[in-house]
């Protein structure tokens, strides 16, 4: 392609579909192919039947009902049937005149006025038949499949004649029952059609299956050396300290419970990696309210016994602060004989505070850094940093992420530059099978039991016809003394989707529940659009239980942890996703009392819910387990919602299903790393082959 003509349209938007390398066309594989190989005959084709069939036209009429159509009988020697267009204009009267034999395709519709086929293909009868099945390929708007079609095969062509898809896969990792490559390539984009047709839609033939393990084995191989790349960096090395007059023990000591053993377990896994002088790279899994922040808090006594500065990131101010007071309780006492502080930073900060604050952190005072975003700001500048602690990880973008490790060199004991550990924790439990795939890179610890003394949130799915009876529910429990979420979807009235808002309901309740009157219980209002200091001194009411009962939108999905509150409402919990439904439903739950949740539904004007918001909430009564919501949440919605910010990270798969094609999956995860090592040249071929110009993002 030479650069300096301009693109036509189609070519603009091959562009687009990222199509720029011949290897890139040949690896646009179609979605789905056509039939035009065969002809059948009118009688035999059924109802709802795609046919191709060669018909004399009988007739030829405009009729003028509610629309003008062009409605033409034909007749192939063993039955009749319609056509119908909608688009009347002479040059097709002509060429749809009686008499004409025409070759026609299109789907057959049964009906009471006889079978029709609307708006079908036709040409002149006669003439060769394909040989081969039509592909259609994943196109956009201004690119026609003929185009493409004729791009991808020449690009193919010259992509197997300039030796782009010679076998990179080594003889002695056999590939058993699929194709090779570059024959799997040329079927696919030219399928004879004497085989089984229903292989080749659902992707079991040998073919594809040769390509989806292809693709599986590319996504392993950048795993696997984003992994090998980072084991020759440097990390600082935070040993071990189990003295007893050591920080990690000293914390240990001065929490009021026990570790669980899932914790100490996890807690272990960590200290080991920061002992080694090679950046962690692990990611933290636990259920909501699994305890996580503790493990945490540990990793960062380890480092801070060993005379480093430990940061910890949150995606919210409300949840960054709540850890602030969390570790400031824990840890202070313990930090400030030794003369060290804990700094804290946020957006909203007063700018003289924040100056304060990056001083302590500059001058290595501050051995501990909370914050938000504003912890990888530019001025900010640590002055030795080894661990990065990220909460609720998916909620930050892959370039945040690499902000944090470029921004965060450290210096090492012999002025060699170091990578800090990170540490990234996260309550939405990735699915075995995604782990093993876009994680791969990811050492992964989980944290699998709660601790002991919750009792089981008991799930209720009722209609929103029923509020009164939930407003009676509330009472009883403010008057027990206990606190309630009632979370709403909307800030604003919308007028298309007449969702009850937040402000609404909170006038509401405050009437229910007796406002004006004496002894009335607080009730509050948090939303995305307060501002952070008003937002505070809500959070800062409930958490201390003054306020009963919180109304607010979703801003306390993440991590807010008040254990004297049993009853969460969700309103229209139809419109929420199930990760978001249970992690506000682990709000509750989290002390000893019994709790509930109650998943309000609105059936809006149709009556009904529909097919996919009735599962979700069904799934959510049925099960409690974080990791099963992870997987039918996976189910219902297919990995690239799921992977949230990664997915601009990942290559997403294109062909391969991490359900169907487990097996395969194993076998690249078992191939990549033999690859690596003994056939480095062909891991590279294969990987620029797939991944082009993008495995850079791989890494972040
Ligand atoms: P998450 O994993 O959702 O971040 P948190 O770290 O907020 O959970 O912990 C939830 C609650 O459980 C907190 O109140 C915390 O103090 C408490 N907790 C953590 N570990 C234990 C434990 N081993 N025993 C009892 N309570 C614990
Ligand atoms: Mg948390």
């Amino acid at each position: 392609m030479t650069e300096n003509k301009p693109l036509s349209a189609p070519q603009k938007a091959m562009r687009k579909l990222g199509l720029v390398r011949d290897v890139d066309l040949a690896l646009h594989l179609p979605l789905r192919y056509e039939d035009e190989t065969r002809l059948t005959n009118l009688k035999a084709a059924r109802d709802g039947d795609t046919v191709q069939f060669e018909a004399t036209v009988v007739s030829q009429s405009v009729s003028h009902g509610p629309r003008r159509q062009l409605v033409v009988v034909v007749d192939d020697g063993t039955d009749t049937c319609t056509l119908r267009f909608f688009n009347v204009y002479p040059s097709q009267q002509k060429a749809l005149a009686v008499g004409q034999r025409l070759r026609i395709r299109g789907e057959i519709q049964g009906g009471f006025m006889g079978r029709t086929l609307m708006h079908p293909h036709f040409q002149k009868a006669g003439g060769p038949l394909p040989t081969a099945l039509t592909p259609v390929y994943p196109s956009s708007a201004g690119l026609p499949q003929a185009y493409l079609r004729k791009a991808v095969l020449s690009g193919l062509s010259r992509a197997v004649r300039e030796g782009a898809f010679d076998e990179t896969v080594p003889p002695d990792m056999a590939m058993p029952g699929t194709w090779p490559l570059v024959r799997a390539l040329q079927f696919l984009h030219n399928p004879t059609p004497d085989l089984s047709w229903a292989q080749l839609e659902d992707r079991t033939h040998p073919a594809w299956q040769r390509l989806k393990a292809e693709e599986l084995l590319a996504q392993q191989l950048s795993q696997a050396r984003s992994k090998q790349e980072r084991a020759v960096l440097r990390a600082p090395v935070l040993p071990i300290q189990s003295q007893a007059h050591a920080l990690p023990a000293q914390l240990l000591a001065a929490l009021p419970f026990e570790l669980t053993a899932a914790q100490r377990r996890v807690v272990e896994e960590i200290a080991r990696d920061l002992a080694r002088p090679v950046p962690m790279h692990r990611l933290l899994q636990g259920d909501v309210g699994s305890g996580k922040t503790v493990v945490a808090a540990m990793a960062a006594a380890q480092c801070m016994a060993a005379g480093w500065q430990c940061a910890l990131m949150a995606p919210t101010e409300i949840l960054a602060e709540q850890h602030f007071r969390k570790l400031i309780g824990w840890l202070e006492p313990l930090l400030l004989p030794q003369g060290w502080r804990v700094a804290w930073l946020t957006g909203s900060q007063k700018k003289k505070d924040r100056q304060q604050m990056q001083a302590l952190i500059a001058s290595g005072e501050a051995a501990l850094v909370v914050g938000t975003h504003a912890v990888i700001q530019e001025q900010v500048q640590f002055k030795s940093l080894a661990l990065a602690i990220i909460d609720e990880q998916h909620r930050f973008g892959v370039a945040q992420r690499l902000a944090l490790r470029s921004k965060t060199l450290a210096e090492g004991a012999d002025g060699a530059t170091c990578e800090p550990h990170l540490l990234m924790m996260s309550a939405t439990p990735i699915p075995r099978t995604l782990a093993m795939s876009y994680y791969a890179d990811l050492d992964v610890s989980t944290i699998d039991a709660l601790p002991p003394g919750r009792t089981p949130v008991v799930t209720k799915v009722v209609s929103d016809t029923r509020r009164d009876e939930i407003i009676d529910r509330i009472r009883t429990q403010v008057a027990a003394g206990r606190q309630v979420y009632w979370v709403c979807p909307l800030i604003e009235e919308s007028e298309a989707l007449d969702l009850s808002n937040a402000t609404e309901t909170h006038a509401l309740l405050r009437e229910a529940l007796g406002a004006g009157q004496a002894k009335a219980p607080q009730v509050g209002l948090l939303h995305s659009r307060m501002n952070e200091a008003d937002k505070k001194q809500v959070m800062a009411a409930f958490t201390s239980g003054d306020m009963a009962v919180l109304v607010s939108t979703t801003v306390i999905e993440v991590g807010v942890d008040v254990p004297n509150a049993s009853l969460m409402v969700i309103d229209h919990a139809e419109r929420f996703g199930l990760s978001q439904l249970h992690q506000l439903r682990g709000r509750v739950g989290r002390g000893a009392a019994a709790s509930a949740c109650v998943l309000m539904y609105s059936t809006g004007e149709h009556g009904r819910l529909s097919e996919t918001a009735r599962e979700r909430l069904r799934a959510m009564v049925e099960t409690h387990d974080g990791f099963e919501i992870a997987r039918r949440d996976l189910e219902i919605r297919g990995p690239g919602e799921f992977l949230g910010a990664r997915q601009s990270g990942a290559p997403l798969l294109r062909f391969a299903d991490l359900d169907t094609d487990q097996d395969w999956l194993d076998w690249a995860r078992r191939c990549a790393p033999l690859m690596l090592a003994r056939y480095p040249e062909k891991a590279q071929q294969h990987l620029s082959r797939w991944l082009g110009g993008k495995s850079d993002y791989l890494k972040a």
